[in-house]
């Protein structure tokens, strides 16, 4: 399957043929739908994969339960615009004797999810880099809603060489600001409810910064009392970050972008979102 997957590419190339790829892990929802349709206006032929990737889940998490539905992927790849569909089977990707990792020594690796999740960075890293050998994509699109995971792709894609624009998509929400996620299926009805205390939570935060609000503890506080307020999710963190390296200084600079992170626990489903914001510039600052 793989092979299949790369003579096509071969051939799309000598075609001097674009091609766009959209990485996902199936299930597909409209937020996946959009990097689709952006992959459709930046190419000429879109590739979506679908590969709920083992080396990137921890033993104690939700491989196996991960929701899967491949006939009905089929149909919201190909309405958004989708012209091929790649679902290798795991033995395809990680056959007998496969031996290899990419481990990523950067600081953005070492915080938030990197810390949360052992290994789900270099689990990514290292499917990513093999989907883009496979598939040898122009351009690859990827969702903010997985920000760290963004950082993470850019970092591969500069170190490693590899000739690939990455482009990043933004996150859909439901009415309401919840996430879309493929995760989200098993949330009951109350834990929708609780859920949308996270989308509240980083808006909070955001609202301040833009009213002035520059200290890193200030506005974690803003984001960890909003969370109180849903008492069934435990929070795992709430992290206001520089948006580049993720570094968490006492206080952000004037016109520096801040990612305001938080991932935290509902029942056993795991939800994590953000949301860029900008510092406003000091008065007198020259622009
Ligand atoms: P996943 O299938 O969850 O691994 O996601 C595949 C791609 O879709 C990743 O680049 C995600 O960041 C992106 N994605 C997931 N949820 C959303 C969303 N709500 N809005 C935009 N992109 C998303």
């Amino acid at each position: 399957m793989p092979q299949a997957m790369s003579d096509l590419a071969e051939e799309l190339r000598l075609d001097r043929r674009r091609i766009a790829f959209v990485p996902t892990m199936g299930y597909l929802h409209e937020g996946h739908a959009s990097l689709i349709r952006l992959a459709r206006e930046e190419a000429d032929v879109v590739v979506t994969s679908i590969f709920v990737n083992p080396m990137q889940f921890g033993p104690q998490e939700d491989y196996e339960q991960y929701p899967r539905d491949l006939e009905r992927d089929a149909a919201i790849a190909a309405e958004a615009g989708s012209d091929y569909l790649f679902c290798p089977a795991a033995a395809a990707m990680y056959p007998e004797g496969f031996g290899t990792r990419l481990r990523l020594e950067s600081e953005i690796t070492a915080v938030l999810e990197g810390a949360a999740r052992p290994g789900h960075f270099d689990g990514v890293a290292t499917v990513v880099a093999k989907l883009f050998a496979i598939v040898r994509p122009h351009i690859a699109v990827f969702g903010q809603k997985d920000y760290q995971q963004c950082l993470v792709v850019q970092q591969v894609v500069r170190d490693m060489n590899i000739p690939i624009r990455i482009l990043i998509a933004p996150t859909q929400r439901e009415e309401g600001g919840l996430a879309l996620s493929s995760r989200n299926k098993y949330l009951a009805e109350r834990d929708r409810q609780a859920a949308l205390q996270i989308n509240a939570a980083l808006r909070a935060a955001a609202t301040a910064v833009e009213a002035g609000a520059s200290k890193r503890a200030e506005l974690e506080k803003i984001m960890t009392e909003t969370l109180r307020q849903s008492p069934d999710l435990a929070l795992e963190y709430a992290a206001a970050a520089a948006a580049e390296t993720l570094e968490r200084p006492p206080q952000f600079a004037s016109g520096s972008r801040i990612a305001l992170l938080i991932a935290a626990r509902l029942g056993s489903t795991r939800l994590i979102d953000n949301l860029l914001v900008d510092v406003p510039s000091g008065p007198g600052t020259q622009v």
